[in-house]
């Protein structure tokens, strides 16, 4: 029967369980303290297989500790317990069991083959919000051992049971998405690097035309147009090989302690006068002293350059304002701000996805490739910042990154950029 004790070895086996990645291992020290504490000649730990929607048994402690699958079917005691997600006490698995299920049947195969007599048997499933995820079995041979109060003892055991295979399947598809988004990543970044210089050198062929065909304003309009595509081209190949370099892990350039406010400006200085180009005027705020951060050069020049460039780029009339400040002693504030076209309200959960255009853009004049603001959140994130933002369709947008702050600079780096 379950001992006083137990408490304090569940909470021994919890904190074992969140300190390890190995579901067998931890699986394996619960049925052994299971089967210690309810004198049980073997206890079965099955998980269930979301695949094949089998039980398979991946820690077993006693009298037959081999691996087995059964369906999640009534045909198995353990099979039953899983599809129907209820506990319940067998006191004689050769016994009548149509009381539990009208078509549950005891495999005595095992037995047999054992030299063995199962009698009493407890089912308890592992259930984590309100999902099945496996099932724990005990099984004892001497009769009349097992009742309500032991089967209501192992209620606790199976929700750890829940939580240990709850947190290795998350733990699992974490991996495989962090190796496939890396996997994509880098297939993206030799694809597009393998673009790069055919892209170029047609650009080159296009603008060669020019020459080989000077006063023929046909040839110089097409060569323009194609030129003019070649470079949209490129800026989307650049794009692209920043966006998949920052989600391999790398950082794009040397990581730094920089003064922000002395980024900022450079960064956004090419806008200035293609936003006054376009009528607008574009306003920067700065804060008098330094503003210092631990952030990677090239990746906070790409922050600040996508930003603005949006903002410019999305706004005919108006203005665009760029403001730095220290929110507190911790976090500096970069705001930029602009009364453009806006973002309809359904799109703006999606705007960093990468490849994500706004409906109110796709399809016109503004040419995009949906990539920029994806990679300016890897960025942000990366050095602990966050990005937020609000827009209005037809009012104008802004957009937000808190970074945290360091005291002092430096122009050591910190750590070397990857190549
Ligand atoms: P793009 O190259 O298309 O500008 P981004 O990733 O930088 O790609 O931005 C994604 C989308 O977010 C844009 O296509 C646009 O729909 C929307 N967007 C970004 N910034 C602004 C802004 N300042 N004003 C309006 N829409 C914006």
């Amino acid at each position: 029967m379950m001992q006083a004790g137990i408490d304090t070895r569940l909470l021994d086996l919890y904190e074992e369980m969140i300190g390890s990645t190995d579901l067998t291992e931890v699986l394996l020290r619960i049925a052994r303290v299971v089967g210690e504490d309810f004198d049980a000649e073997r206890t079965t730990i099955y998980l269930l297989r979301e695949d094949t929607q089998e039980l398979e048994s991946v820690a077993v402690v006693g009298n037959v500790a081999r691996s087995i699958r059964v369906p999640v079917s009534p045909q198995s005691l353990a099979g039953y317990c899983a599809s129907c997600g209820r506990a319940f006490v067998v006191p004689d698995a050769y016994g009548d069991l149509s009381g539990i299920h009208p078509d549950l049947r005891f495999d005595q195969t095992w037995d047999r083959r054992n030299g063995f007599r199962t009698r009493d048997i407890l089912c308890v499933p592992a259930v984590f919000r309100e999902q099945t995820l496996g099932v724990i079995q005990v099984i004892n041979r001497r009769g009349g051992c097992f009742d309500a109060a032991a089967l209501a003892g192992l209620i606790p055991v199976s929700r750890l049971v829940a939580y240990a295979l709850y947190h290795a399947r998350l733990y699992d598809e974490l991996l495989t998405l962090k190796a496939l988004r890396k996997q994509k990543a880098s297939f993206m970044r030799v694809m597009v690097h393998e673009l790069k210089s055919p892209v170029a050198g047609s650009k080159m062929l296009a603008t060669g035309l020019l020459y080989a065909r000077p006063g023929d304003e046909a040839v110089a309009h097409a060569a323009a147009r194609i030129a003019n595509r070649m470079d949209e081209l490129l800026a989307l190949v650049e794009d692209i090989l920043n966006l998949s370099r920052v989600q391999q892990g790398g950082v794009l350039s040397d990581v730094l302690v920089l003064d922000l406010r002395e980024e900022t400006a450079r960064a956004s200085e090419p806008y200035v006068t293609q936003a006054a180009a376009k009528g607008l005027t574009l306003q920067r705020h700065f804060p008098s002293d330094p503003v210092w951060a631990r952030f990677d050069r090239q990746g906070y020049q790409l922050v600040v350059s996508n930003l603005v460039s949006n903002a410019v780029k999305y706004t005919a009339t108006g203005s665009v304002t760029v403001r730095l400040l220290p929110e507190d002693d911790h976090r500096a504030v970069l705001e930029v701000r602009d009364t453009g076209i806006g973002i309809p309200r359904a799109d703006l959960p999606s705007i960093f996805q990468e490849f994500f255009r706004a409906s109110n853009v796709r399809g016109g004049d503004i040419k995009g490739t949906g990539v920029g603001l994806a990679g300016v959140r890897e960025i942000v994130e990366r050095f602990g910042g966050a990005i937020e933002m609000d827009s209005e369709e037809g009012r104008g947008s802004r957009f937000c990154v808190r970074i945290p702050r360091v005291s002092g600079g430096s122009d050591c780096p910190i750590s070397p950029a990857v190549p």
